[in-house]
């Protein structure tokens, strides 16, 4: 074989898909806490779907003329079976399909809640990724207007739970799919008198998706979309009353709102109450989420006809809020770690490490780099590093006096100096010493 003289080229993950360092796992974790904590609080359950899904799935449910399809999607075709597979733009489609596929409402309707990885070919930049995640609720099988504003509450329980602010609540109805249509005749016509002012992607709009037009982010056709026709213009007395009783309730509930009559939402099936909560702090990317209900999904996919509505928030944008708002949780290191010095003391700790383990503590037992033995300094070195709450230690005289020492590693606010004293415990009560202690402070977030 030819040895390569050139140094392999440096390998990088794909552009647009981030790692998530330990040291970053903290506040995810802490993110992930609190959204789980709610959740359940509103008896939402969870569901996981495939991160694979048949391309059509998509096709058919966000829509043919959607960014999202025509421009966004990893679509491939399988090359063992030639299957068109994409991965998982959004989570909605996926979750309504599931439903349909194992009939989970055939016993009443169902709240459902969702988190991971979704993917969309994006020019990356702050707050947009090719990978990225949300979390999700899908309530199917309800007519509301109570359910919709049951989610919209959960979101903002969650922005008080996190201490976030500035994160507005934008609300909209698309109405009906008739009184959508009456809307976008007139709607085509007057767009239609601007037509050569209208940029590329707007002139695509003007007659596959014209809803569109309106949620133009181009600064020079911000007036023409303001003077547009407004879907509420054209609801009924019942779509209306469906957007009052959300209102009435979010109200009622002190929820602040405004009513953004040009919010569209960029995929296709959503009908009725819309909504999307922006920032101005996240720069160009000013939605933290959004939602709304797509009532006709559920049928359009082959399912029995229910009515359903849900929410999808982008993980990273709120991340990147807390970042801002908030010392950062450090990764949740150990309760211990172990250092040791000789053979006999060595055996030791291997044993006490799973004794502690069997009572519930996290621990972790010093192991050599190289196989040689390193001084307990350098051993300190290492423990103070894990992000371990104490050290346990067993030196030579610890071994002929069958005890071990135990030192406070953490500094943070919640301990005294009492507790930063080196103290020496028999061996047998040191599980029962540790837990005591660990159990007085605020262990985990
Ligand atoms: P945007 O207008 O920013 O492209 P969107 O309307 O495409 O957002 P949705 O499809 O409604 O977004 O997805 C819900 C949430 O998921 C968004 O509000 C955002 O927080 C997050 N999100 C969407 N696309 C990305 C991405 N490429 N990177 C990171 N987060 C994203
Ligand atoms: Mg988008």
């Amino acid at each position: 074989m030819i040895e390569n003289k050139h140094k392999p080229d440096k390998l990088t993950g794909v552009k647009g898909m981030n790692d998530i360092l330990p040291c970053d796992v903290g506040l995810w974790r802490f993110l992930e806490n609190a959204i789980k904590s709610i959740l359940h609080a509103y008896g939402y359950r969870n569901i996981r779907t495939p991160i694979l899904e048949y391309t059509s799935l998509f096709r058919r449910s966000i829509g043919e003329v959607t960014d999202i399809v025509t421009k966004e999607m990893y679509s491939f075709v399988d090359s063992l079976n030639g299957q068109q597979l994409t991965m998982r733009p959004e989570n909605t489609a996926a979750v309504v399909r599931a439903a349909i596929e194992h009939n989970l409402l055939y016993d009443g309707p169902k709240r459902l809640w969702y988190i991971g990885p979704m993917f969309r070919h994006e020019r990356p930049q702050r707050g947009r990724y090719r990978q990225f995640h949300q979390v999700g609720v899908e309530a199917l099988g309800f007519a509301g207007p109570d359910v919709d504003a049951e989610i919209i509450l959960m979101c903002q329980r969650l922005w008080s739970d996190l201490g976030l602010t500035g994160i507005r609540l934008e609300l909209n109805s698309l109405g009906h799919k008739h009184e959508r249509a009456a809307h976008r005749d007139q709607l085509i016509t007057y767009l239609e008198k601007y037509i050569e002012l209208l940029d590329n992607d707007s002139k695509h709009r003007l007659y596959t998706n014209p809803l569109r037009v309106l949620d133009t982010k181009n600064p020079a056709l911000q007036d023409i979309a303001a003077n547009a026709p407004k879907i509420i213009d054209f609801l009924g007395e019942e779509s209306l009353g469906h957007f009052k009783g959300v209102q009435s309730l979010l109200s009622a509930n002190n929820v602040s709102f405004t009513i953004n009559p040009r919010l569209v939402r960029g995929l296709d099936y959503y009908n009725m109450t819309v909504f999307e909560w922006v920032t101005d702090r996240l720069g160009a990317q000013g939605s933290v989420g959004g939602g709304g209900r797509y009532d006709p999904l559920i049928k359009q996919l082959g399912g029995k006809p229910a009515l359903a509505c849900g929410w999808a928030l982008g993980i990273e944008r709120i991340l990147e809020l807390l970042r801002e708002d908030n010392p950062v949780p450090s990764d949740d290191g150990c309760d211990v770690y172990i250092v040791y010095q000789g053979d006999v003391a060595h055996s030791r700790a291997f044993v006490m490490a799973e004794q502690l383990r069997d009572t519930g503590l996290d621990v972790v037992l010093h192991c050599s780099t190289d196989n040689t033995s390193v001084s307990l300094r350098s051993q300190m070195r290492f423990a103070d590093v894990s992000g371990a709450m104490y050290a346990v230690i067993i030196g030579d005289d610890e071994v002929r006096q069958d005890e071990v020492s135990i030192k406070l590693l953490r500094s943070d606010r919640t301990i005294t100096n009492a507790d930063r004293i080196q103290q020496r415990v028999p061996t047998k009560c040191l599980a029962e010493f540790l837990t005591n202690l660990i159990a007085a402070k605020t262990k985990k977030y």
